[in-house]
């Protein structure tokens, strides 16, 4: 396993299961409890894991989602314990199912913790140079070589799983073995993130609510803050804008952003002086996916999943989620029969379907943004009159609200957004008058 993060964590609890040995490697040190990673440095901003990721997770670690709230972690519904806010006015309620609020590192570290417990599943670190292979299989791969070494230790393995991330360098990996590289399509956001954490009370709440969703939109300007209650008593609270409005390190300009919030109570943000942490920033350039079912030659031993496959524009909280989707996808890869010693075409293709779904919802999304450009999906402005279509009636039709909130939880599929009886519904939600909006911020 090429990486010992979500992705690569899930994927080798599935592979424990087939394998006798399964070694984890990563640039990093896995060991130890929660702790920020340079190799995941998206990890110190909001992490949401949606209801459909929980989920699997449980269905991978039974017992994993007490585990998480007995350490304090928030087990949250997210059409329920999470308030939705567009433009401050907040959609209705709407059960769906539990979703976990936390810090990255501590959900990282709860798996890695139980999957390390397993008897046959082993840790090494170290950076992946590239990949060995023999006769048309992968076979290992080679660590870079630590100071004064040409070269760094050989891994042997039957199946090699790549879960090495957006920055995964599968290309050259398999480029120096002979093969094309996947064919790339991505969508460029320039998406900026800051994020701050502040102290909180246990019984402190939002509104009411354990977290905060708000997203304005005007012409040509989209923005987005979120608070979460996470563990350790701490609200993590992420500001996020495109382009050329992306925040800065600046704390006036993360103070300013969160006081011209129409969400009224994320405001109290912009006035804290009790802040744990400095701005912290990310930049998120594109969404990228690697098409490897369109590849017309690979190696037979080789696999790749998570972001390494498709990473998506990170607002719609779906990254996790698709990593734990496309560990079921090897697990049932692995259990139709499948031999090590062909190339995993039928993988990739039944993987591609589950990529489809995400990248299409976020995607087109994120075309509603003029500076967005990249590879258009068929069908745009059908899909972007749909969007508004509900944005409208979620805000006014709890219904409508759950089952948009269930294809958005990668727990239903968007085609059921235009199925006849709920686009009938959601037309008739959409023309009712709005409940009462929240004063905007002078
Ligand atoms: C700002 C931001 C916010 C996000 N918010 C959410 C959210 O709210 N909810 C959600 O579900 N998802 C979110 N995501 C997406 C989420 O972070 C990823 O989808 C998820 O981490 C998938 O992880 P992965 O394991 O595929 O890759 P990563 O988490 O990127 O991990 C890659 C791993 O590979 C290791 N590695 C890389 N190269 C090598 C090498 N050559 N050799 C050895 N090891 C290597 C790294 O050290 C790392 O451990 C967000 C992403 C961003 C950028």
């Amino acid at each position: 396993m090429l990486g010992g993060s979500v992705a690569g964590l899930l994927a080798a609890r599935v592979l424990a299961d087939h394998a006798e040995e399964v070694m984890v490697v990563d640039r990093d040190e896995l060991a130890g409890g929660p702790a920020e990673r340079k190799g995941v440095p998206q990890g110190r901003h909001v992490h949401g894991l949606l209801a459909r990721g929980l989920e699997e997770i449980e269905r991978l670690f039974p017992g994993i989602t007490a585990e998480l709230a007995a350490d304090g972690g928030e087990i949250a519904d997210p059409g329920v314990d999470l308030h939705w806010y567009v433009g401050g006015a907040r959609k209705p309620p709407a059960e769906i199912g539990n979703g976990i609020a936390s810090t990255r590192p501590f959900l990282e570290a709860h798996l890695r913790r139980r999957l390390t417990a397993l008897p046959n599943v082993t840790a090494v670190r170290g950076r992946v140079d590239h990949l060995t292979a023999t006769g048309g299989k992968v076979d290992g791969a080679v660590l870079e070589g630590s100071a004064g070494a040409t070269e760094g230790e050989r891994l042997r393995g039957d199946l090699v799983v790549d879960c090495s991330g957006r920055t995964s360098r599968a290309d050259a990996w398999l480029g120096a073995l002979g093969y094309e590289a996947p064919p790339r399509r991505s969508v460029n956001v320039e998406l900026g993130y800051a994020t701050r954490l502040f102290p909180r009370q246990p019984d402190d709440r939002l509104d009411g609510a354990r977290g905060i969703l708000s997203i304005t939109e005007e012409p040509d300007r989209f923005r987005g803050s979120v608070a979460f209650a996470v563990e350790a008593g701490r609200w993590i609270v992420t500001v996020g804008g495109y382009h050329d409005d992306r925040p800065t390190l600046d704390p006036d300009d993360f103070s300013s952003r969160l006081a011209a919030d129409p969400a009224v109570a994320l405001r109290q943000f912009a006035d804290r002086d009790d802040a744990l942490t400095d701005v912290v920033t990310f930049r998120y350039a594109a969404s990228v996916r690697r098409d490897y079912h369109r590849c017309k030659r690979l190696p037979a031993g080789f696999l790749a999943a998570g972001d390494a496959v498709a990473s998506f524009n990170p607002i719609y909280g779906q990254g996790m989620t698709s990593a734990a989707l496309h560990a079921a996808e090897i697990g049932a890869y692995l259990a139709s029969g499948a031999t090590v010693l062909e190339p995993a075409m039928s993988y990739f293709r039944r993987l591609s379907s589950v990529v489809d779904s995400v990248w299409t919802l976020s995607t087109t999304a994120d075309f509603r943004l003029s500076h967005v450009t990249g590879d258009r999906p068929k069908g745009l402005w059908m899909t972007h009159r749909l969007n508004d279509l509900y944005t409208r009636a979620t805000l006014r039709d709890a219904d409508v609200h759950r089952l948009f909130l269930r294809v958005l939880n990668l727990q239903a599929r968007p085609e059921l957004m235009a199925r006849p009886d709920h686009l009938v519904r959601a037309w008739r939600a959409a023309h009712r008058p709005l409940p009462g909006i929240a004063p905007r911020a002078r």
